[in-house]
């Protein structure tokens, strides 16, 4: 039997899930019973935390009713999270959920992380003798983080299949799991009216304080650069790293190698980057530097359209009427300056 306040700590776990069920709360009781105002007031909560600090944030879990009500706080976050219905703040609290539950994970012992393991279907073996965890490759690459240095599979050895991690690592791919897994079940619902009722005062004060940190992101005078006037592949890639998302390395890339181009400074490309949850300044200048060859001996180009749709960073869905003209994101770029040159 779980703890309740383990229940509390992880309310994403199916077990959490289950006790919220067996409990046989509806829907209605936790947006009408005065008896749930705290976990009502806490969900809110823990989305301006996700936002604002990309953590959803501590709060006591002393007594049985703390408890309880940080557990429920958690369907209400996500409930409500839905009806933001903006992309860019779902990325947001989904992260910052999952960065909570990194910070608790690394201070759990091993075997409470293997069980979550299994529950996230990650092939990960566990030597208690040895104290040694080993996980399979494809379950490796397609959770950890391999953007960084550290975590590409060539810093890291494989043996049969396997690649060791430490306790530490095992805590943050569940975090790169959980963070997928609570995205794709945002993405996969649709806002429930009577929560828009209840927290529509809620709901659209977020939508207006999101909307103003847009706003200031694009007013933002970066070097010589119109964020505008970017193609749709570039502008696509730069929302997912501001939000934090694990964006492959060829994505990562073209923007770098694109910005270069347009002669933006080392500094002023590490500013479009900076407002990643996870930005590390150190290791992402390494790798503009690399790139644009100030530490390297060759200074990249920006991949053309038809490079772009085979590393699957051309979103088609989005191509306008301009994209279907050109061959390169540079020449977008660049028609849509004259465009605007030739209406003055
Ligand atoms: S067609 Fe070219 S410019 Fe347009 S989104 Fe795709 S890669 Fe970018």
């Amino acid at each position: 039997m779980v703890e309740l306040k383990t229940l509390s700590k992880y309310p994403f776990l199916n077990v959490s899930k289950d006790y919220v069920k067996e409990n046989g709360l509806s829907v209605n009781e936790l947006l009408d019973d005065p008896l749930y105002e705290r976990a009502r007031i806490t969900g809110v909560e823990r989305l301006d935390n996700a936002f604002k600090n990309r953590d959803v944030g501590n709060r006591s879990l002393a007594t049985e009713s703390d408890c309880i009500m940080e557990l429920l706080s958690y369907p209400i976050a996500r409930m409500i999270a839905v009806c933001i219905e903006d992309i860019y703040f779902k990325r947001r609290y989904a992260l910052g959920e999952a960065i909570h539950a990194y910070k608790n994970l690394v201070n759990e012992p091993t075997s409470f992380l293997i069980d979550i393991s299994n529950e996230f279907n990650l092939n990960v073996k566990y030597f208690e003798d040895t104290n040694k965890i080993k996980m399979h490759f494809v379950d490796y690459l397609h959770n950890a983080p391999t953007r960084y240095k550290e975590w590409k599979m060539i810093n890291r050895g494989m043996k049969d299949g396997y690649i060791q991690i430490t306790h530490k690592d095992l805590a943050r791919i569940i975090q790169e799991a959980l963070r997928a897994r609570i995205n794709k079940e945002l993405d996969s619902k649709g806002c429930n009216n009577a929560i828009y009722k209840t927290f529509s005062l809620d709901i659209q004060r977020i939508q207006n304080t999101v909307m103003i940190h847009r706003k200031n992101i694009e007013a933002v005078p970066i070097g010589k650069m119109d964020v505008k006037k970017l193609p749709p592949c570039i502008k696509d890639i730069l929302a997912a790293i501001q939000a934090g998302e694990n964006v492959p390395h060829a994505g990562r890339f073209a923007v770098v190698s694109f910005l270069n181009s347009l002669k933006l400074s080392t500094n002023d490309i590490l500013k479009l980057f900076s407002s990643a949850p996870d930005y590390q300044e150190e290791l992402t200048r390494y790798q503009v530097e690399h790139i644009t060859g100030k530490i390297s001996s060759t200074s990249y180009k920006p991949p053309g359209c038809e490079k772009m749709r085979t590393y699957g960073i051309c979103p088609v869905d989005k191509m306008d009427d301009l994209c279907k003209k050109k061959r390169h994101p540079l020449s977008y770029y660049k028609a849509k300056w004259r465009e605007e040159k030739d209406k003055k």
